[in-house]
């Protein structure tokens, strides 16, 4: 039950984000969105989490490559919430191309949404969670922050970046009640994968319903796609009393990928 608790979810527009922000309203928890898109379906969606679960849902359209807005945003959080005790550092692009291509406004923009944010989200915020003794912060990394592939230089660096931000905050904040958890997926079926199927058919030279078969889910032991609700199920575990233990750790949500 997380009642009177609040979240704040990055890149809750679509895709993970948009069900980790359902999954926890659901618990009872008041949320701020974030992320790009249309802003009468934003706005459906906002409204939507609240009648549904009965809760208050706030947005704000922070860009997670502009540390002042991100600042900004965790501060509407703890004015309007009393306090932020559950970040999920969410927000995430990709882009697939060899490095000696690999155009320099992508590394940054990957490098400032996957790394640079979650460092800026987490300063912002934990002050207010050592206020309150509570705190529940989870980084969506990857697979591809432990193990790599070909074509996504930005990307594996920015998500093993994370890996090693989540496991540092972990040691410095285990005394306070607050963990720092990141969570691994596989391949999930979300409208970044499908945006990745383009380049990913030019570059192998193959169909993109290939590009799934052979390419994505390639190192999955369990051949299927990860869901959404697979992911926004663990993380409602970890802000649950029984995960109190569970901090500086990555959890693998994919399909048996990086066992091999
Ligand atoms: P998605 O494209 O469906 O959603 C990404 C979200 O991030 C959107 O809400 C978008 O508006 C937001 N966003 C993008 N740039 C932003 C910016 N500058 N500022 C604020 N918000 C911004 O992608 P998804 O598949 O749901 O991915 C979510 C996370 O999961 C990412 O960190 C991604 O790396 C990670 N992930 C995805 C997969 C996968 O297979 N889809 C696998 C492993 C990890």
């Amino acid at each position: 039950d997380l009642k009177n608790k609040s979240a704040i979810v990055t890149g809750s527009t679509s895709g993970i984000g948009q069900a980790i922000a359902r999954g926890l309203a659901e618990k009872g928890a008041n949320i701020v969105l974030n992320g790009f898109g249309d802003e009468a379906d934003i706005e459906k969606q906002r409204v939507e989490l609240e009648d549904t679960f009965g809760v208050k849902v706030l947005y704000s359209n922070a860009d997670m490559r502009k540390p002042e807005e991100i600042r900004a945003m965790v501060e509407l959080g703890i004015n309007e919430f009393g306090g932020v005790d559950i970040l999920v550092n969410n927000a995430g692009i990709q882009n697939v191309s060899p490095i000696e291509d690999f155009p320099d406004d992508k590394w940054n923009d990957i490098i400032d949404i996957s790394l640079n944010s979650n460092f800026h989200t987490i300063k912002a915020a934990v002050p207010a969670m050592k206020e309150k003794g509570w705190g529940r912060i989870v980084n969506i990394s990857s697979v591809h922050g432990l193990v790599a592939s070909p074509y996504k230089s930005a990307y594996n660096a920015a998500k093993h970046g994370v890996i090693g931000l989540t496991k540092t905050v972990a040691l410095e904040l285990g005394e306070f009640g607050i963990t720092c958890n990141a969570i691994c997926p596989g391949s999930v079926n979300t409208p970044l994968m499908h945006k990745q199927l383009p380049g990913l058919a030019k570059t192998y030279n193959i169909s993109e319903e290939d590009a799934i078969k052979n390419v994505l889910l390639k190192a999955h032991a369990i051949k299927q796609q990860v869901t959404v609700t697979d992911i926004a199920d663990t993380i409602v575990y970890l802000c649950s009393d029984s995960a109190k233990l569970i901090t500086g750790s990555s959890i693998t949500i994919d399909g048996g990928w990086t066992a091999q």
